[in-house]
């Protein structure tokens, strides 16, 4: 593997910290402009495709037009997500979106574990469809993109453009960290941009169907996500302390 100015391996901070870059996206152009330069083919994007994930990819697309995106498809998504990827890939065609599946099959899964693994046991359930296919996309690659923002929840809330990841033994880069909720949907608006059509319908965070839920009257874009459990993340993102041991 080459030697990456940052890596998992030498990162000693965020060479962003402090600082927000003065463009017109709060720094996000800037930061994919830097994270392709430095990490070339060896940074991935993994998209879930929900209101940030439409507009990462059409910043990506203004950098590295044959960026490698991978969605993890747990087999349980709704299909306007499935639609939304199709229109997706027509508007950016030399975007490399892969749709990465898990070993298991649903009905594998079932013999194994038991049916609707989700509401026993959601963490092993998202252990088994995202966690695992997400390092196994991560192989070989230095660094990954994420759309993470600081005032989606108190556990990003330190989130840096330039982070280490514990969890996959990266580099996670999160370009929109200043962005608000309005700045997401603004920018969406303005270009013109296909997303969800499930967002119209009160379902602003949306993920696999058995643990995505219809939300009404809530600010928190990260609502109606595994509700009835004590659960807000699917493992993908450890929490700041975590990071820093
Ligand atoms: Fe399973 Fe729910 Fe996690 Fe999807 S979000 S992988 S259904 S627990």
């Amino acid at each position: 593997m080459k030697n990456y100015s940052v890596s998992h391996s030498n990162f000693t901070g965020d060479p962003f910290q402090g600082s927000v870059p003065a463009d017109s996206t709060k720094g996000a152009l800037t930061i994919l402009k830097w994270a392709y330069e430095t990490y070339q083919d060896s940074i991935v994007y993994a998209c879930s495709f929900g209101a940030e994930g439409v507009v990462l990819v059409d910043l990506i697309s203004k950098v590295q037009k044959d960026a490698e995106i991978v969605f993890l498809d747990t087999d349980l998504h709704f299909q306007e997500t499935y639609d939304l990827i199709d229109k997706v890939q027509e508007m950016y065609p030399r975007l490399r979106i892969l749709l990465k599946k898990p070993n298991l099959t649903l009905e594998e899964q079932a013999e194994k574990y038991g049916s609707a693994l989700w509401k026993r046991n959601p963490n092993q359930c998202c252990y088994i469809r995202k966690i695992k296919p997400l390092e196994e996309a991560l192989k070989g690659a230095t660094a990954w993109i994420s759309g993470l923002r600081r005032e989606q929840s108190i556990s990003r809330s330190n989130t840096d453009f330039i982070n280490k990841d514990e969890r996959f033994e990266s580099i996670k880069v999160c370009p929109l960290i200043y962005w608000t909720w309005d700045d997401v949907w603004d920018y969406i608006k303005i270009n013109g941009l296909h997303y969800n059509r499930l967002h119209d319908n009160n379902y602003p965070s949306i993920g696999c169907i058995p643990c995505t839920s219809q939300v009404i009257d809530s600010s928190d874009s990260r609502a109606g996500r595994w509700s009835g459990f004590n659960k807000t993340e699917c493992g993908l993102h450890i929490s700041d302390a975590e990071k820093n041991k």
